[in-house]
């Protein structure tokens, strides 16, 4: 195991600064960065040997040489500066993202889609030159500079950013190859549906997942303690980058850079944890607000939540701070930095063990789609995001507020999901026969499932379904498709009725009226339930429905909104029994809504239905999240509670925390981590309860002992 990768705190300096103006990095001074660096409390560095510029900083053999490394080895400097200062030092690497290679070798260049209707377009846009990794001359160029690179250098990691699809990509090359696997030339219509549009995008992820696999050879080669990482992030986004989440598989510890704020980060550290279990991942996120200012710097509350936010779920965390063109650094900054670092010191030691988590959310990279793009020019679509991403997201949200500890798990996961006694399945709306077979294998062996929307109606082949694919497990089936923009769900259950409350019905979808084209349906299936299924709750469809409403039409009751107004008997929420298990099958993702009403009915659906019953929970402030670790080798659990808020909290607020200890042991002790001192507890039942009170961020450690055996 190297250095780099047991450091928690972590900086890459960014420096993408071209060199056509003889200023550029003129100022620039490893040594002063590293002391910055080192007083800021920075433990692990990334620098950059190649930026998206193409330009390296250091002699390689191939490709540009910025000129400000033209007399000087700038990587050496700043490798030897900050391991003068105790940081571990680990190589930046951008690829497929190369102005030098673009300009010099233009046949490598992406051939956008794009250009069929008229204009190019890459992702980022046009300051940067982008590259097609099905050229074989590119891929040799980047393997050339990779082996040299590691040759020159004893770096511990080695960090490759920018390995994407920046368009959908018909240069040449790509149609070449698609030609010579399967016969035909690309398609240019998108269908989700059809298995001509889904075999292009399966070889666009696999060409690009043997891209990487090539890189990581390649540095590997002769250095088996070089560790090698790839940027997840791109896994995170839409299908065009052809990246997938679970191609961190290749990766010897899971990384990623993220501006989405916590939610995400609390989301994103999950994933990576199962992706790839046992090693630190590592969080990484600008201190400024975003990547495309230079000059606003997150408050140091802001900075500060998100260093804790890693603590709490054992990840390291890197600050991305981009150079000054001149080559500065900005030492308030670093200062600013330092004091949020400071604020993870005292728990460092006290990390790691085992996730303590009843429940995981399933992230599924095939239903990073949108049905709505079906049927449109390949060209003409820009991927934004998904209504399952929505779905996951939404879910973390209720999980997290509602203090309940969670795993994200993907098709990685398929054969381990058995830890879980519940799984959420948040309207994964392509999956492939694995996964399905995966999910009710789940069920059948006691597995308790909650599944939404369109989950199992699309295989990842194109084939479409008329039925769900899981129809047995959720003892229902889809007889139709939702035309209308909006619908309601009225509860059936005294416990829905209550999380409905005051209304008495829980609202989906809304009317979103679009000038030039029909607006968004909501294309929720419409179910039959077996007879044997229990109906929690039942559909009611607003006057005039599925028209959106018109003056002329006079097919609408409220001219802003539609109201409920026709009751039907059409089922919208269902539970059953199958196998072993259970499932809770909702038509509408409504963990994707974000009302107090679809948070309530969904955490009533997870406690009430299906049995879920966290080891560790909590009572209090909706904003404190809560995580927890069993650390068998020091006989204790460990909770922290962290508040999520935008602005620093003024005092402090009651949490209780609750917690059953590991079967065949008993708690003899609770103490307070960062100042050593006991808490008081009480049992309540088998749980132990420990009030406490946190301003920012409390963990807590429960001391557990064996049984006493002569006790029972
Ligand atoms: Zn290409």
């Amino acid at each position: 195991m190297n250095d780099y990768l047991r450091t928690r705190r972590r900086l890459l300096l960014d420096m993408h600064i071209p060199d056509w103006d003889d200023r550029f990095l003129a100022d620039y001074e490893p040594a002063e960065l590293a002391r910055l660096a080192r007083e800021a409390g920075v433990e692990g560095a990334l620098i950059y040997c190649k930026s998206h510029l193409g330009l390296n900083y250091w002699p390689s053999p191939v490709g540009g040489i910025h000129r400000a490394a033209s007399a000087r080895d700038l990587v050496a400097e700043a490798k030897s500066r900050f391991e003068a200062e105790g940081i571990s030092v680990g190589a930046y690497h951008s690829v497929i993202f190369d102005n030098w290679a673009a300009d010099n070798h233009p046949e490598w260049r992406v051939v956008p889609a794009t250009r069929e209707a008229g204009y190019d377009w890459t992702v980022l846009g046009h300051r940067y030159g982008t590259l097609c990794p099905n050229h074989r001359g590119y891929q040799e160029y980047e393997e050339q500079q990779i082996s040299a690179l590691l040759d020159r250098y004893d770096f511990d990691v080695l960090w490759i950013d920018m390995a994407f699809w920046t368009a959908v990509c018909v240069c040449d090359a790509c149609e070449a190859r698609y030609r010579q696997e399967f016969g035909v030339p690309i398609p240019r219509v998108i269908d989700w549906s059809s298995v001509e549009w889904t075999r292009f995008q399966s070889a666009r992820e696999r060409w690009l997942a043997e891209f990487v696999a090539e890189l990581v050879a390649a540095a590997k080669s002769g250095r088996p303690a070089l560790a090698v990482t790839h940027n997840l992030a791109p896994g995170l986004r839409d299908w065009s980058r052809g990246q997938r989440a679970e191609d961190a598989a290749v990766d010897d510890f899971a990384a990623g850079d993220l501006y989405g704020g916590f939610d995400e980060q609390v989301f994103v550290i999950a994933l990576m944890r199962g992706l790839r279990p046992g090693v630190l991942t590592e969080f990484m996120t600008t201190r400024t607000r975003d990547l495309f200012t230079h000059t606003s710097t997150k408050t140091e509350h802001e900075m500060t939540t998100q260093v804790l936010i890693a603590v709490a779920a054992d990840s390291a965390f890197l600050f991305i701070d981009a150079v000054e063109p001149s080559g500065r650094l900005n030492q308030g900054v670093y200062q600013r930095m330092g004091r949020a670092f400071a604020a993870a010191l005292p728990f460092e030691g006290e990390l790691g063990g085992e996730d303590i988590t009843d429940v995981a959310v399933y992230y599924s990279d095939d239903s990073r789609i949108d049905e709505a793009d079906d049927g449109s020019p390949v060209g003409a679509v820009h991927a934004g995001g998904s209504r399952h991403q929505d779905a996951v997201m939404g879910a973390v949200r209720v999980l997290r507020r509602a203090h309940i500890p969670f795993s994200v798990v993907t098709r990685l996961d398929n054969a381990r999901l058995a830890r879980f006694p519940v799984l959420l399945v948040p309207d994964a709306r392509r999956l492939s026969r694995a996964d399905i077979d995966a999910l009710r294998a789940y069920v059948a062996a006691g597995g308790r499932l909650y599944a939404s929307g369109r989950t199992s109606l699309l295989l990842s082949d194109g084939t479409a379904l008329a039925d769900f694919a899981l129809a047995d497990v959720f003892g229902c089936h889809a007889i139709a498709s939702e035309e209308g923009s909006t619908v309601s769900l009225r509860p059936e259950t005294d416990t829905l009725r209550a999380a409905a409350f005051p209304e008495l019905t829980v609202p989906v979808g809304r009317r979103q009226p679009a000038p030039a084209r029909p607006g968004p349906t909501l294309g929720l299936p419409r179910i039959a339930a077996d007879d044997s299924t229990r109906v929690l709750s039942r559909l009611s469809l607003p006057f005039g429905y599925p028209s959106d409403g018109t003056r002329a039409g006079r097919d609408f009751a409220s001219i802003h909104s539609s109201p409920p107004w026709e009751h039907t008997a059409h089922p919208a929420i269902v539970a059953a029994d199958y196998g072993a298990g259970r499932s809770v099958y909702s038509i509408a993702p409504i963990e994707a809504e974000g009302g107090p009403q679809h948070d309530e009915t969904l955490v009533a659906l997870l406690v009430g239905e299906l049995g879920l019953a966290p080891r560790v929970t909590a009572v209090g402030h909706p904003d404190v999240w809560i995580t927890a670790f069993h650390q068998p080798d020091r006989s204790r659990m460990l909770v922290s509670a962290l508040r999520l808020a935008e602005d620093p909290p003024e005092g402090s607020v009651p949490v209780t925390i609750r917690a059953r200890p590991p079967r065949g042991t008993t708690v003899v002790g609770v103490r307070d981590v960062e100042s050593g001192e006991p808490l008081s507890w009480r049992w309540d039942d088998l749980v132990v309860v420990i009030p406490a009170a946190v301003e920012l961020f409390a963990m807590v450690a429960i001391e557990l002992s064996a049984e006493d055996p002569s006790a029972s």
